[in-house]
């Protein structure tokens, strides 16, 4: 595509004033919201309390860490509505977490909210080269989960057209996109590969698909993923990020002009890395865990909410806000295999190094006795898949199995599989990794 350059008047003010500007602003909105997380936050303002800190005490940005953080933990404690800051009567909308890493957890917006929302995800889709006209093909989940409708509002905001498809129904999506002609497709990386597999099926080029841009997210996925849905679809792929703590897709997305990792909406959100074992606030630029403290929302206020991913902050290039790098995984989702620390994108990452290889997956955990074993189950390229003899596929395998070992450190049996093979999510996210072994207390 060629890259549309913002221009004059494309972008909010904001995004390309001085830091300074966007630290003032920073500091006045937090004021603001950890007094109304406190005033009307009841189990925050205990937290408080118990740390003996006070609003007040908020002079700078770097005040905020004496704050005590939020966790997921925090909203099952006080499920459904415990963390409210409105009554009920202002609420405009309720969504639900999907539930990645056990029970769902309930988030509420007022009219503002949802309104700031939309304007971030249009900022995002602007970053992205989208512009009003465009039609925008929208195939994540609508319901609970924030994709469909969090991405429906900001299509509409910046302008373009949006195509409610949700997700499912591969077949359908892919005859619209055919008939309809949309210029951008908003949808999880894994179901986007799952759709650009159907076009292979059907025999459609790249060229021939209408498709500019893919802006992708709800999950992690690496550079490989990148190149291969770029390939496979003939786009740019672009990278949105965000969380239904903190209020869903947008929170952060990246510009296609640099494609450096998402950049943060850093006048509603505000970004700090600290080390996930100690809670210490670590400088820009060093990986650890990423926490959010919402600047301006009204029905839930996150102060110092612990993601639980892991990445690093990197300094501004397209935008004044700083940026993130690609989350390397949840520290929840890590698997220590026999002692080492294993993320499933490192996994991922070794797949996708070989083209003969998909980007569809799963990790097979189970336990033999005391020991870990795990399997990794690939599949062959479309147009490879039946055209190998044993002695090629389990050279693939070997060699998959020896990068793994020496890169990653651990050991793996690799299954590698006809095209297809591995069951499709067909919405939402994938399952990539399934652990049998018996859990630990
Ligand atoms: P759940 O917590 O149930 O998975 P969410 O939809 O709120 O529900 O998921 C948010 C999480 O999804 C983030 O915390 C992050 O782990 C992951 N995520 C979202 N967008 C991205 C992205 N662009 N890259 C990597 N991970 C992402």
């Amino acid at each position: 595509m060629t890259v549309k350059k913002p221009q004059t008047g494309d972008l909010d003010p904001i995004e390309t004033a001085s830091r300074d500007e966007i630290s003032a602003l920073q500091l006045e909105r937090l004021k603001w919201s950890v007094r109304h997380c406190y005033d009307n936050v009841e189990p925050y303002r205990r937290k408080c309390l118990e740390k003996g800190v006070h609003p007040d005490d908020l002079k700078t940005l770097g005040d905020l860490g004496k704050f005590p953080f939020m966790t997921k933990l925090d909203l099952r404690d006080n499920y459904p509505f415990g963390l409210f800051a409105v009554p009920r009567t202002q609420l405009a909308r309720l969504h639900a977490s999907s539930g990645t890493t056990g029970k769902s957890v309930v988030v509420g917006y007022t009219r503002n909210d949802i309104d700031n929302w939309a304007s971030v995800v249009a900022r995002s889709i602007r970053a992205a080269g989208g512009r009003p006209g465009d039609m925008v093909h929208v195939a994540y989940g609508y319901g609970l989960f924030t994709g469909g409708l969090g991405a429906h509002y900001g299509v509409e905001r910046a302008g373009c057209c949006a195509v409610p498809i949700s997700g499912g129904q591969t077949e359908k999506q892919v005859q619209q996109i055919m008939d309809f002609r949309p210029e951008i497709i908003m949808v999880t990386p894994s179901y986007s590969l799952v759709i650009a597999e159907e076009f292979e099926r059907l025999g459609i080029k790249p060229e021939d698909i209408s498709l500019k841009v893919g802006i992708f997210g709800a999950e992690p996925w690496g550079q490989g993923m990148r190149s291969e849905i770029e390939r496979k679809l003939g786009i740019d792929a672009i990278d949105i990020y965000g969380l239904t703590e903190v209020m869903g897709p947008g929170v952060a997305s990246e510009c296609i002009e640099t494609k450096d990792g998402p950049v943060i909406w850093e006048d509603h959100f505000y970004p700090e890395i600290i080390d996930p074992d100690t809670g210490e606030v670590l400088p820009d630029g060093e990986e650890g865990e990423l926490v959010f403290t919402s600047l301006t929302k009204e029905a839930f206020p996150v102060i110092r909410y612990r993601t639980r991913d892991l990445t690093r902050l990197l300094p501004p290039t397209a935008r004044s806000f700083r940026r993130i790098d690609k989350i390397t995984g949840r520290s929840d989702d890590m698997l220590i295999i026999r002692g080492v620390n294993v993320f499933p994108t490192q996994i991922e990452e070794q797949i996708l190094r070989d083209k003969r290889l998909a980007g569809t997956y799963q990790i097979l955990v189970s336990r033999d006795g005391h020991l870990d074993n795990v399997e990794v189950r690939c599949e062959l390229q479309r147009e490879l898949s039946g055209r190998l003899a044993p002695n090629e596929i389990q050279a693939i395998g070997k060699e998959l199995q020896h990068r793994i070992k020496t890169i990653i450190g651990i050991s793996t049996r690799i299954t590698l599989m006809e095209h297809d093979s591995i069951p499709r999510t067909l919405t939402g996210k994938a399952k990539r990794v399934l652990d049998e072994r018996p859990k630990q207390n």
